[in-house]
């Protein structure tokens, strides 16, 4: 039984609108480190609230 890898296309590009961010062969999801995963609202600027 042979192994299925899925071999990722060289040269992807970010998903992102307007981002022509190269995705790297080992990074199988559909957008660049910059936009991957979280929104850009998740970010949150050093606030930090003493308690
Ligand atoms: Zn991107």
């Amino acid at each position: 039984m042979a192994k299925k890898i899925a071999t990722l296309a060289k040269g992807r590009k970010c998903k992102h609108f307007g981002c022509k961010h190269i995705l790297s062969i080992y990074n199988a999801e559909a957008f660049c480190n910059t936009h991957s995963g979280d929104s850009p609202q998740k970010k949150r600027p050093q606030a930090s609230k003493s308690r």
